[in-house]
């Protein structure tokens, strides 16, 4: 149960809604789910039936720690559970707090920050080749590049950053291919990359929850195992060539020039 909640910060990403505070108090967590880039919480409680809807932005954190803990600077939110306390910390605020009342209907279907989002990669409808088909119909008459689509969540969520550069490179795809450009064939063996990279991550202790709400704030990827990622000027692990870097919407993509083809 939320024993209390302490708003320090309202000015994130969107505003921290006016009365939350009143909706959480005495209300219990019945799930926790992640949907792309949001966890969402499912709250019931004495004044309230909704879904809590967090977004980590760029630097956010969430951490339980004991309550006692001393605040830090960015300290903006935090959940009191009992002895402990659900920090959500945010140097850049470009994070966001939200709360979906459930009187408006399901929040995957009313909320605006979730409707649009494409599918997990590795529940069903990315599954076989309805993965490779997906990709490839969505991605008809589009001239950006397929890093990028992957990164923006519209085909399939969860992809970030790290995940889309290794998976380029199992499909042997340069990041900055065209997307419209990309032959369904490559979308399979695309879809089958993704799926095969997401599940060693999640084996790995990366990705899903654990990412976010880690006590230490380490996420536990598969460092030791990337095969392009973070490796520029390095030798390619399957051919031997130097990883080449090249930046596209301010994020680094890795890629082997000798085994990744436009
Ligand atoms: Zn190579």
């Amino acid at each position: 149960m939320i024993d209390s909640v302490t708003i320090r910060n309202r000015a994130l990403r969107w505003p921290v809604p006016v009365g939350l505070a009143r909706r959480l108090t005495g209300a219990l967590v019945q799930t926790v789910e992640r949907r792309g880039k949001f966890i969402l919480m499912d709250c019931r409680g004495p004044r309230s039936a909704g879904v809590l809807l967090l977004h980590l932005g760029m630097t956010g954190t969430l951490r339980v720690l004991p309550a006692t803990t001393p605040l830090r600077t960015h300290d903006h939110v935090d959940l009191r559970f009992g002895a402990d306390v659900l920090r959500f910390n945010d140097p850049r605020r470009f994070g966001a707090i939200l709360w979906h009342d459930n009187a408006l209907g399901d929040v995957l279907v009313a909320s605006s920050h979730l409707r649009g989002l494409g599918v997990e990669p590795l529940e069903a409808a990315f599954a076989g080749e309805l993965g490779g088909v997906l990709l490839y119909e969505r991605s008809r008459g589009r001239e950006l590049a397929i890093k990028q689509l992957l990164l923006a969540g519209q085909v399939v969520v969860g992809v970030g950053n790290i995940y889309a550069s290794e998976s380029l490179f199992g499909a042997g795809i340069h990041p900055a291919t065209s997307a419209g450009r990309i032959s369904r064939a490559r979308y399979q063996r695309l879809a089958q990359a993704i799926r095969l990279t997401m599940a060693q991550a999640i084996e790995a202790g990366g990705s899903t929850l654990r990412d976010f709400v880690a006590s230490n704030g380490a996420p536990g990827y598969f460092q030791d195992e990337y095969f392009v990622y973070g490796r520029e000027g390095e030798a390619c692990r399957n051919c031997g060539a130097r990883i080449r870097q090249l930046r596209q919407g301010q994020r680094a993509s890795f890629y082997c020039p000798n085994c990744q083809r436009r």
